[in-house]
């Protein structure tokens, strides 16, 4: 049983909070992503949980045990930074058997695990050739097999594939997912790439200076963004945002924008006349002629089977993800409507999500498909990807 439970997790650095109070739990067996910006604590936070570092205070409890004042020799996981850095001089063997040789395990206890987690990995074939001759999808099978061969309780990764490029990083990003859904290995999982995050976790933390700004399945952080912040980070393009002032009772579905009505997911709480602001997610954003909400078109963006239109409004830039031959002129002037109950409604002081029939768990449109977390779409790379969970079509079990 490897579950990570943290409780109340704070480290601070002189006066710096590096990280805040966090709290969240990795089932066994879980793929668990904690993503966000350059310095949020997700490198802290992992350090943590490896032993490499002591809380200020809070519990971290690895399988049921205490283990923050434990030494990380003496936790049962594997940090691994970099999954592609293997030794040029040794072979595919002596490659995926070191970590057990450090260990001083006999030799032929190694032979077998090591040949064991070659066949699992499709590469026994190759165990007596030099490293330095092997083309590219197997020199990172050779790498995950270093990391899997110990067996270890769980995996922490810190950005493993940060310097690859991108042919190579969106082939690891399979063979993760795919090593992961086989093995089922409790995994802590950092990165600062939304498009890695969304197609590997289980489960995401997005991190915003120290603080966990959000907890749960990839697509209901899509759909379902708790904060402003979260709603920006995720989704290539990001939601756009229009800002109104407005006030809100419970049950009321639409809400006044620039003298144009949009309809969105009943509020469930009141909201005296405040600054609010309106999140529609591009492929949420449709042309409308009979819209009083109105803009001009500002350029286009090709993609394939679809388009990126900016329309410049009152509210600032729109973002529209539409199908390509839809007809986007440079210049012209466009009506612009929203999918009403897939709007995000937020209070503008606080960054907060207002509740409505949206955040309460109203599902959105039923995703079609199985377990896996959304996709990106349209079959693009994780380098040149158009959006995340766009695609209605893409699988989600949590939806
Ligand atoms: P990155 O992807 O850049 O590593 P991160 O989200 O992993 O970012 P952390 O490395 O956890 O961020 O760092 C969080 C904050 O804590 C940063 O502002 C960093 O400068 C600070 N910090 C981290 N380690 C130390 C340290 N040993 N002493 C002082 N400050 C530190």
């Amino acid at each position: 049983m490897a579950e990570i439970r943290v409780e109340n997790l704070h480290k601070t650095f002189g006066d710096y909070v590096a990280v805040r109070d966090s709290n969240f739990t990795v089932a066994d067996g879980e793929f668990f992503v904690m993503l966000g910006p350059s310095g949020c604590g997700k490198t802290t936070t992992l350090r943590m949980i490896a032993g490499l570092e002591l809380p200020t205070s809070g519990s971290i409890r690895l399988g049921g045990e205490d283990v923050p004042f434990n030494r990380a020799a003496a936790r049962d996981i594997a940090f691994v930074f970099q999954l592609f850095a293997l030794y040029p001089h040794m072979n595919v063997r002596r490659n995926i058997g070191f970590p057990l040789k450090c260990q001083n395990m006999p030799a032929a206890e190694i032979r077998t695990r090591v040949e064991e987690t070659a066949r699992f990995l499709r590469i026994d074939h190759l165990l007596d050739q030099p490293v330095s001759r092997l083309a590219g999808g197997d020199r990172q099978r050779v790498a995950l097999g270093r990391a899997i061969v110990r067996r270890p309780m769980a995996f922490l990764m810190d950005e493993p594939l940060g310097t690859l490029d991108t042919e190579f990083r969106d082939l690891m990003v399979r063979e993760l997912r795919e090593l992961h859904l086989r093995i089922r290995a409790t995994t802590v999982y950092v990165t600062h790439d939304q498009l890695e995050a969304m197609a590997m976790a289980d489960k995401i933390a997005v991190m915003s200076r120290g603080v966990i700004e959000q907890f749960g399945p990839p697509q209901e952080i899509y759909d379902r963004p708790a904060t402003m912040f979260v709603a920006d980070f995720i989704g290539s393009p990001p939601m756009n945002f229009l800002d109104f002032r407005g006030s809100l009772e419970p049950g009321q579905a639409a809400v006044q924008v620039n003298g144009a009505t949009v309809a969105v997911p009943a509020a469930r709480e009141a909201r005296r006349e405040a600054d609010l602001v309106l999140g529609a997610r591009p492929e949420h954003v449709r042309f409308d002629d009979a819209s009083k909400l109105r803009g001009t078109v500002f350029g286009t963006e090709y993609l394939g089977t679809t388009q990126i239109v900016t329309v410049s409004t009152a509210h600032g830039q729109v973002k529209a993800r539409l199908p390509a031959d839809v007809r986007a002129v440079a210049g012209e002037t466009v009506g612009l409507s929203f999918r009403g109950e897939r709007l995000s409604l937020f209070d503008k002081a606080s960054g907060r999500a207002i509740r409505t029939a949206l955040t309460d768990g109203a599902h959105p449109p039923s995703r079609s498909g199985g377990g896996g977390p959304p996709q990106a779409v349209e079959g693009a790379s994780l380098g040149g990807a158009p959006g995340v969970g766009s695609n209605p079509a893409a699988g989600g079990a949590h939806g």
